[in-house]
């Protein structure tokens, strides 16, 4: 008994003893370092780091010395290459016209698609029929009167309303949740779905204005989808030509009578969109702190250092999306084997990834996430870290206090992640963490919205920390400049010291 008490004294003076020194370790991560890593990764030379490009292999080599600087062992080709291979494949817009009985239109003028969710498409002088808002519903049914096989189906954007408001079929200002028209009109075998946009202009100009960015295909999307091609009102009237009624009227009368206007249109349209496939490659860079306990597992961090590239001379240099958290996991590599050198090796091998690809729809994560290094089974926990160093649109001038990181935990396995985050910030007693993007109505598009994902979607439990969106999100004005170094320090000391809690818990 007395043996016992003994040792579970040493055991906790050791423990105390390691936790004091990962904090003093914590204490060593350098404003100046991480500013010079940032300032290189969101440089001029680096181009905007888009996938495949010269600045993207700049960055990952960038990546690799501190990894080899900082002993992280290399994973691949017999222990030899930091580099994983990420094969993607690009979608080549080769053609598109839409024709609508003699006329004939070039994608945007009145009419567009978005690049990522559409396939070639290869339809003549199909008949068009009306079907509202491609709702099939006890209250109302746009297809009650309607064969919708085979035709091109003109639809509403949204659901039916009153002249208050009131959505018909949620009785309140918010609208229903139902299944989508694509799915409804899928099952129906329809051909094509053509959206009446009431903001047409906007959205095409919004659309225009990325065209410059290349898209791929997003492995773990269904491409079971019916197109869809979005039309101005223009557009929309020239295909209900030969009825006596316009876009606009039909809405108006669906509004009024609150009953489904569908009917078949007299007039038939061809669509042709040829898009080809071309395979390229591009960098993962994946390094390791092998742990002390093999059979633990790993955990993974993680932060994409691609970015969207450079439409013509502007650059978008992505200096918090996200050289800030490629800057964070190398900083983090430097901390780590620090503690290792000082004999705290963790219990868990962590895995440090930084992906290419996350803008073009997690392609560096996904390849990750089916083939990885350990098998997912044994992955314990992802802490992802995607934008830091920022004060939010939310913050600025808004809220007192701007030390705080945003968190987003899912921890489908009950292994403790929030514990070990919240244990973290309490030894730094430095942020406040916001749990703002965990409300139910933000929480899907933030999931799916970074590097987590792919590994969410394999059952694997994480953590994401992030700073929010400034006004620069995704524009060439995301400069080095404008990051908060305090700020970014304070938050990459929690993921270091999170980090530590979840590879030894
Ligand atoms: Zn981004």
């Amino acid at each position: 008994m007395r043996n016992l008490t003994c040792a579970l004294l040493l055991i906790c003076t050791h423990c105390f003893g390691q936790k004091k020194e990962i904090q003093n370790i914590a204490s060593i991560v350098s404003i100046e370092r991480l500013k010079k890593n940032l300032y290189y990764l969101a440089s001029e030379q680096l181009e905007g780091r888009v996938m495949g490009s010269k600045g993207d292999t700049l960055a990952s080599e960038y990546i690799i010395n501190c990894f080899k600087e900082n002993h992280l062992a290399a994973p691949y080709n017999n222990g030899t290459s930091y580099f994983q291979t990420v094969n993607s494949y690009r979608k080549n817009l080769l053609q598109s016209q839409l024709i609508i009985g003699e006329k004939k239109y070039e994608n945007w003028n009145g009419w567009g698609f978005g690049m990522r969710s559409v396939e070639s498409v290869l339809l003549d002088n199909i008949p068009v029929v009306f079907a509202g808002y491609g709702i099939e519903n006890s209250l109302y049914n746009d297809f009650a009167n309607i064969d919708v096989k085979g035709k091109a189906v003109l639809l509403l954007t949204g659901q039916p309303q009153d002249s208050t408001g009131i959505y018909l079929l949620s009785g309140t200002k918010q609208a229903a949740i139902i299944s989508s028209y694509q799915n409804v009109l899928r099952d129906k075998g329809a051909s094509l779905i053509l959206l009446y946009n009431n903001r047409f202009a906007a959205e095409s100009s919004i659309q225009q204005k990325s065209a410059f960015q290349a898209v791929y295909k997003i492995p773990f999307l269904q491409n079971n989808n019916l197109p869809v091609i979005m039309l101005s009102e223009e557009r929309a009237n020239e295909l209900l030509a030969h009825s006596d009624k316009s876009i606009k009227s039909l809405a108006r009368d669906i509004t009024k009578t609150l009953r489904p206007q569908s009917f078949v249109v007299n007039n038939t349209v061809s669509c042709h969109i040829k898009i080809d496939i071309t395979e390229e490659k591009a960098p993962n860079v994946i390094g390791v702190i092998n742990g002390s306990d093999s059979t633990a597992g790993c955990i993974i961090l993680s932060a994409h250092h691609d970015h969207l590239g450079k439409d013509g001379n502007t650059i978008y240099y992505g200096a918090v999306d996200n050289a800030s958290g490629t800057v964070a996991i190398m900083e983090i590599a430097m901390l780590m084997n620090k503690a290792v050198e000082k004999g705290f090796r963790p219990k868990r091998t962590i895995i440090f990834a930084s992906y290419t690809g996350e803008e073009k729809g997690l392609l560096g994560s996904y390849h990750f996430s089916t083939n990885p290094l350990f098998p997912v089974e044994k992955t314990h926990a992802v802490l992802n870290i995607d934008m830091m160093g920022r004060v939010d649109t939310f913050y600025t001038g808004k809220r007192a206090d701007s030390n705080y990181a945003y968190i987003l935990v899912i921890d489908s396995l009950n292994r403790g992640l929030r514990k070990a985050l919240f244990t973290a910030n309490e030894k730094l007693g430095k942020l406040k963490l916001d749990t703002y993007y965990e409300q139910p109505q933000f929480m899907q598009r933030r999931l799916m919205g970074s590097d987590q994902y792919p590994f969410y979607l394999k059952g694997v439990p994480f953590i994401r920390i992030d700073c929010g969106f400034s006004k620069d999100y995704h524009q060439p004005t995301d400069t080095p400049d404008k990051i908060n170094y305090e700020l970014l320090s304070d938050q990459i000391k929690l993921a270091f010291l999170t980090t530590w809690n979840i590879a030894n818990d």
